[in-house]
């Protein structure tokens, strides 16, 4: 079965690469799609032309010992069959799962470019995803629970869109969070408001452990109350801190806010986000003293989530505005909306 391969763009200026004819070449990306995930493919010349040149008068064979004397491929037999390998096929070709379908002997293992210690070591994520499990001090974005930027574990990272891509939401880093894995998957393709006015943090912090198998063995949500206050305990310091926005805060003492009224404080990035999530809402800081007078009022665990409740609200006030105005223009009237 051929398989998609990925072309590098440094391909074409590969040192042995340019020493090939051109048929060479196109023949050797040919061979890629030809290979199992190892760079191992089966040396039938035949097969291989019928494959990639069908409707071509072209020696294949000559091609391949060209290939192989500028050094890209190496034949080897392995239980009495002949097979071909790419070199180092395996660094440059990294699909998600790999399959191996023919034989690797040791010798021909480093010549694919086979990392020393494979499996061994766990899987490093991606650069951006180290970037965003840095500005977050290593939690979840929604659950503030521990994540790794490791791969295929179960407390791994996963980059999430905030905004969902299905709904306009842009591939931008301010639109992008790390998350773990059972917030990501719960989260779906709901929108950050409406996610977090769905399920409150204990909620995720619960539904985590018990995905992650780390505290709970007994299932649903089945820890104990004492558990269950101490998580709130600790939910609730860590938003506090989101709240507040870590950085700013310990470098300026807690100056450089955008907002600060009582209870609700926030940074420059979190205002702007939010006045342009709620673009509706004409005037965020009037909105945002209204809010925190409300919550002033408001019991101590109430008035210590607000930074996952606020948005809920704000959003509540921006579809009422944005239905209203509407209406207003159905009435054949008119009515102007601060463009975000
Ligand atoms: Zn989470």
């Amino acid at each position: 079965m051929s398989r998609i391969r990925s072309v590098h763009p440094g391909l074409w200026t590969d040192e042995r690469f340019v020493c090939g004819s051109m048929q060479a070449r196109l023949l050797l990306i040919g061979i890629w799609g030809e290979c199992d995930d190892q760079g191992v493919f089966e040396w039938a010349p035949l097969k291989l032309k019928m494959r990639i040149f069908p409707a071509d008068n072209i020696a294949i064979a000559d091609h391949l010992n060209e290939l192989g004397q500028i050094g890209l491929i190496q034949s080897f037999s392995a239980d009495g069959r002949n097979y071909g390998a790419v070199r180092n096929f395996m660094k440059w070709q990294r699909p998600k799962s790999p399959q191996a379908v023919h034989p690797l002997p040791d010798e021909i293992a480093s010549y694919v470019g086979k990392p020393e210690d494979g499996g061994d070591k766990p899987e490093r994520g991606t650069a951006l995803g180290k970037l965003l499990w840095e500005q977050q001090g290593g939690l979840c974005f929604y659950c503030s629970e521990e994540i790794t930027y490791y791969r295929k574990k179960a407390t791994s990272l996963e980059i999430d869109h905030r905004k969902p891509l299905a709904l306009g939401g842009e591939d931008s880093v301010a639109n992008l969070v790390a998350a773990c894995k059972p917030c990501n998957s719960l989260k779906g393709a709901l929108p950050e408001a409406v996610f977090r006015e769905r399920f409150a943090v204990n909620d995720l912090v619960a539904n985590c452990r018990e995905k992650r198998g780390s505290h709970s063995a007994n299932g649903k949500f089945a820890d104990s109350e004492r558990d269950a206050k101490t998580r709130d305990g600790e939910a609730t310091k860590q938003m506090e801190e989101e709240g507040g926005r870590r950085k700013d805060e310990k470098k300026d003492g807690g100056a450089n806010y955008a907002f600060a009224g009582r209870t609700i404080r926030l940074n420059q990035a979190d205002f702007n986000n939010w006045r342009s999530r709620f673009h509706a809402i004409p005037d965020m800081a009037a909105e945002l003293t209204a809010l925190d007078a409300w919550l002033g009022k408001q019991p101590d665990d109430k008035r210590k989530s607000w930074f996952h409740q606020v948005p809920g609200m704000l959003n509540r006030k921006h579809q009422e505005l944005l239905s209203a105005a509407k209406a207003e223009a159905r009435a054949g009237g008119e009515m102007e909306l601060p463009i975000a």
